[in-house]
């Protein structure tokens, strides 16, 4: 045994390539279908997310729901943890707000999706939401990504305000590498010298992740732009684009809405957009998600 044993003091050695490989197009070149309650979403059905930017309160969720249940959505959003600039905004009604959502959702037949904003929230978000919604300003959130990868739960990782393509992947590499592979990218805007508009939407990065990556990408018009009046042209836009689905916001009385008041559509408006979309998406080869067989009628709640 004349060998040289390891040095076990040596430190482990670091990996030279630390760049993105699971979420890459390469790695499932079929691309990925991620399965939200009884919605599948990456296939040719277009999936329309829909719902208040807050819950904040019973009636207004549930009017939100029957609104856009009403007009064809498939999945209710609303926020109960809002990460807001500002200490003295509404910071969201926290856990009950879950409830009243995740029971609107029931009512009006539509799965939920929702934002966790810390570890400790997860027991709870992972018992009702059907997806787990991270917001822009927690894209880097290294502990929450990691928490992420050990949950069955899709998760919605949105672009951080200022992120780049290579750090928006990365962090979603880190909830692929924990085990967790139901991961959809939302492209919500970013950041620019720009003032007039909200923020500036990237619709050549929907493009280049759907090239990238196989992940479903899903647009997010209403933080994008931040105007009720940009919502619909940048909708049928992201569907020209290839997007997988819209996230977007939509409050029974705007005016009254205690958070994004500005870029919230009313039911009316929401219904033209669902409109309008089937044109857009029949042009490149989809159309609005329907469920494609009995078994998963059955399966809707
Ligand atoms: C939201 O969806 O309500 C939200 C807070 O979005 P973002 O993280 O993109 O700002
Ligand atoms: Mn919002």
């Amino acid at each position: 045994m004349g060998g040289k044993q390891p040095d076990e003091s040596a430190p482990v050695a670091v990996r030279k390539d630390t760049g993105a490989r699971r979420v890459l197009r390469a790695f499932r070149p079929e691309g990925t279908r991620v399965q939200a309650g009884p919605v599948e979403v990456g296939g040719t059905g277009f999936v329309v997310m829909a719902g208040p930017c807050a819950v904040e309160g019973v009636e207004q969720v549930d009017r939100t729901a029957a609104a856009v249940a009403h007009a064809g959505a498939h999945v209710l959003r609303g926020g109960v943890f809002k990460p807001r600039t500002s200490p003295y905004a509404f910071q969201g009604m926290g856990e009950p707000g879950l409830h009243l959502l995740a029971e609107a959702g029931r009512r009006h037949g539509l799965p939920i999706i929702s934002e966790v904003m810390e570890t400790s929230q997860l027991p709870f978000m992972v018992e009702s939401a059907d997806i787990l919604q991270v917001g822009a300003r927690n894209m880097q959130n290294f502990s929450l990504l990691r928490a992420l990868g050990k949950v069955r739960r899709p998760v919605l990782l949105k672009r951080g305000l200022s992120a780049t393509l290579q750090e928006w992947l990365l962090a979603a590499e880190y909830i692929l590498e924990g085990g967790n592979e139901q991961v959809m990218l939302c492209e919500r805007g970013i950041r620019t010298f720009e003032t007039e508009i909200r923020n500036t939407l990237d619709l050549a990065a929907v493009a280049w992740a759907k090239q990238r990556t196989h992940l479903p990408v899903i647009v997010d018009p209403s933080h994008a732009t931040g105007q009720v009046d940009l919502i619909l042209p940048m909708s049928l836009a992201a569907a020209a684009a290839g997007a997988d689905g819209l996230l977007i916001e939509v409050h029974p009385r705007p005016e009254q809405a205690l958070c994004d008041g500005n870029q919230a559509l009313t039911p009316e408006h929401f219904q033209t957009l669902m409109q309008r979309l089937p044109p857009v998406l029949d042009a490149v080869g989809r159309h609005l998600w329907r469920p494609e067989s009995p078994a998963q009628v059955v399966r809707a709640r």
